[in-house]
């Protein structure tokens, strides 16, 4: 007998609703079923493959090589960021501005990255002179190291030890089974007064709304489960995490990617201008501005707290 899909943040088996959704990355022709809940607007994949490997192919995970900068320019990177600090200044933001500026980790924190990739975001820390950064990822080819300040571990999440200050997942959770077995062992790593930053896409979407099944962040079969908003806080709430802010970062990438789903065509990262025109990309990044706003974008980024 089937097993009752659950929906996978809050746990209800009661009239969820079902969605065909089609492999969208590489066009296989395959089809996955994935439920939405009433009650909380999450969505869970119920026939997850045995074998997810073929869905990760050796080019999904070549990681392009961590660029590393000189030291002259490490200075320069460390100074810039102590005047965005003061002044605040968008142009003067490394990549981890906005999300630091939440966090306010001190130098010394040490800061944890779950499914870091090539590193290329905890290096950019270290540059602006954080001391204390840790990178895993089950997937990256051999471990490195910069001294004390750097490491990056071929390791899944749950062989992750020891005792952080600020854990990041960038759009990982989404694909690890278990969110709540996530968050658990994530609320188990942290000190207290530990934050949490996870970026996934969510639900709440406009674009899931108007689109439907089209709706390329959906990524059948990749992403497991996809959170609502309010699955997610009421999840991070059950394991013991106070959400401090959630703010919505979705990009032009949710209309043209849709748009080439809707082609058919296998997707690619970045913006094509063989595709799109350069009038249509500008508009979609406008447009994903105006949704984040009004809290319909279709990512967002969570501020999660251990008290
Ligand atoms: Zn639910």
């Amino acid at each position: 007998m089937p097993i009752k899909p659950l929906c996978a943040y809050c746990g209800n088996s009661e009239n969820l609703k079902s969605h065909q959704v089609r492999e969208m990355m590489f066009v296989t022709g395959e089809e996955f079923l994935y439920v939405e809940c009433p009650n909380c607007g999450s969505l869970t994949l119920c026939d997850v493959p045995d074998d997810l490997s073929p869905y990760y192919p050796k080019e999904y995970y070549s990681f392009l090589p961590l660029v590393k900068s000189s030291i002259g320019k490490n200075v320069l990177k460390e100074m810039r960021y102590g005047l965005y600090k003061m002044t605040g200044k968008n142009f003067l933001s490394p990549v981890f501005g906005e999300w630091f500026d939440r966090i306010k980790p001190a130098k010394s924190a040490k800061i944890g990255d779950l499914g870091c990739g090539n590193g290329q975001l905890l290096y950019e820390m270290y540059a602006a002179g954080f001391k204390d950064l840790r990178g895993f990822d089950p997937f990256i080819e051999s471990d490195f190291r910069l001294g004390n300040k750097l490491s990056l571990q071929k390791k899944t999440i749950f062989e992750v030890d020891g005792k952080y200050d600020v854990l990041m997942l960038h759009h990982a959770l989404e694909h690890m089974p278990d969110p709540i077995k996530v968050l658990e062992y994530c609320f188990g790593l942290l000190n207290s007064k530990g934050h949490l930053l996870i970026r996934v896409p969510v639900s709440d979407a406009k674009v899931w709304k108007d689109e439907g099944v089209a709706w390329v962040q959906l990524d059948a079969p990749r992403h497991l489960h996809l959170p609502s908003v309010k699955g997610l806080n009421n999840l991070a709430k059950q394991v013991g995490f106070e959400c401090k802010e959630v703010a919505f970062d979705s990009t032009g990438f949710q209309f043209w990617g849709t748009e080439l789903v809707k082609m058919g065509k296998p997707l690619s990262k970045v913006e094509d201008t063989a595709v799109f025109s350069r009038q249509d990309l500008a508009r979609w990044r406008k447009k994903a501005h105006l949704y984040n706003k009004k809290s319909v974008g279709d990512q967002a980024s969570f501020y999660f707290y251990k008290p």
